[in-house]
């Protein structure tokens, strides 16, 4: 099995090493823009996505990790690692914040509100329902979570949210982030997958439910693959 690079500046990325474990696979911890060449895939954790991005720019890792991705490389970002992939940004204290981009997803930062907001919820993925009749609910642990406000036709949606009407943004939201819950549907997006990108608001890697885990092993294995056979042989003589 290849390895998996867990991009390792900041936030839970012990816990993603550790969900790899218990699967059997082997997570690299990625510090460095160099450290990505060994890895097929990379693993973004949550945290702090304003944090994570000022380390990245300290250690010149952003035209390494935009490459990665542009290059078709398996990338799954979770919560901080969603925002970090995404296009476009809104909600409080968002400005200046570098981007790796490349998910065509405008996400709200802290859509739920602070950190005394956050929640766990019984979420619907079909995705992760197995073929033996296994659940399709998954327990999603939302810290300081964004949401997914739009996302773009080639978004494939994994799992929405129906945000209850006293749920919809935290008391600390600005009158200007109000402004954008009025004008949003009460359902929200929390689980997309797009080409070679996955992105979950939620933490999987602080549950012991490794589906979520499973499921981006099998789509970067299966990318691999489609990588693989695509080389056209070259005859030697
Ligand atoms: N809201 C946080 C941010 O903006 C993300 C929270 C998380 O990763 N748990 O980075």
């Amino acid at each position: 099995m290849a390895l998996v690079g867990v991009l390792a500046l900041q936030g839970s990325f012990n816990e993603h090493i550790a969900a790899l474990k218990r699967l059997g696979v082997k997570g690299v911890e990625i510090r460095k823009p160099e450290q990505l060449q060994n890895v097929a895939s990379l693993i973004i954790p949550g945290g702090e996505s304003t944090t994570m991005a000022k380390l990245a720019e300290h250690y010149n890792l952003l035209p390494a990790l935009r490459e990665f991705v542009k290059m078709g490389r398996p990338v799954w970002g979770t919560c901080a690692g969603l925002i970090f992939l995404a296009n476009k940004v809104t909600g409080q204290k968002t400005g200046g914040q570098e981007l790796i981009g490349g998910l065509d997803c405008t996400v709200h930062r802290n859509f739920f509100g602070s950190q005394i907001q956050s929640f766990e919820a019984e979420l619907s993925v079909p995705e992760l329902a197995s073929k033996e009749g296994g659940p399709e609910t998954f327990r999603g642990v939302f810290i300081r979570a964004p949401a997914i406000l739009e996302a773009g036709p080639e978004v494939q949606v994994l799992a929405d949210y129906p945000v209850p009407s006293n749920q919809l943004l935290g008391s600390d939201s600005s009158v200007e982030d109000q402004k954008v819950s009025v004008e949003t549907e009460s359902k929200v997006i929390v689980a997309v997958r797009q080409g070679n990108m996955l992105a979950t608001a939620f933490h999987p890697e602080l549950t012991t439910d490794s589906r979520w885990h499973s499921y981006f092993l099998k789509m970067a294995n299966d990318i691999g693959e489609e990588a693989t056979s695509s080389l056209v042989p070259v005859e030697v003589n």
